[in-house]
């Protein structure tokens, strides 16, 4: 490294948290950062600092927001007995930027993983079954990641919730196998949403 300073280690460190970033790229990133104009770098800390402190999560579908409830589910003009089931957030803005979605979501931030130790307890799916039975929901599509995890998940989530009298049905073609809901462009994710089966 350009220089040997706990205060860079630090933030080297920091950087190196972030999903896809190694040692050589956090470096980089906190090269970068120090050779910006101070008031630039205190504008990026500033709004990481208010996006963390500002931004929780929807208590009715996990979602990221900063109301409460988001404007997703507080939106009327939405049909409120619709959900679509994400693996993360990121899914629920690749859905919405294709634009033909009108329901709602529910966001699981995972899937079901035995072998680390995520079962539907760390999920919370209790919140996603107790809307279901909260009634006045006419079906649930489940668009996880045709990952073998995000399959596996589907097939959970439609046995429990096929048991509740719910109609559960599975995003199919145009998501790319391995691949993830978010990666899919607009137009591939419209297809998809269009051409779910029931499961
Ligand atoms: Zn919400």
């Amino acid at each position: 490294m350009f220089i040997q300073s706990p205060i860079v280690e630090r933030l080297i460190e920091s950087f190196r948290r972030l999903p896809g970033v190694g040692r050589k790229s956090a470096e980089r990133y906190a090269l970068h950062l120090l050779s910006m104009p101070p008031e630039q770098a205190f504008d990026f800390s500033a709004a990481m600092r208010e996006a963390r402190e500002g931004i929780t999560w929807c208590p009715v579908c996990r979602n990221l927001t900063d109301t409460t409830p988001c404007v997703v589910c507080a939106d009327d003009r939405r049909d409120q007995s619709l959900i679509c089931v994400v693996e993360q957030p990121t899914g629920a803005m690749a859905i919405e930027k294709g634009g033909a979605y009108r329901g709602v979501y529910h966001v699981l931030h995972g899937v079901l993983n035995p072998l680390e130790g995520i079962g539907p307890d760390e999920l919370q799916l209790e919140l996603l079954f107790n809307r279901v039975k909260g009634g006045n929901i006419s079906e649930v599509i489940v668009a996880t990641n045709t990952t073998a995890e995000g399959e596996a998940t589907a097939l959970y989530l439609a046995r429990r919730m096929g048991a509740l009298g719910v109609q559960v049905s599975r995003i199919a073609h145009g998501v790319p196998m391995g691949g993830g809901v978010e990666y899919a462009d607009a137009m591939t994710l419209a297809h998809a949403l269009e051409g779910r089966s029931r499961i």
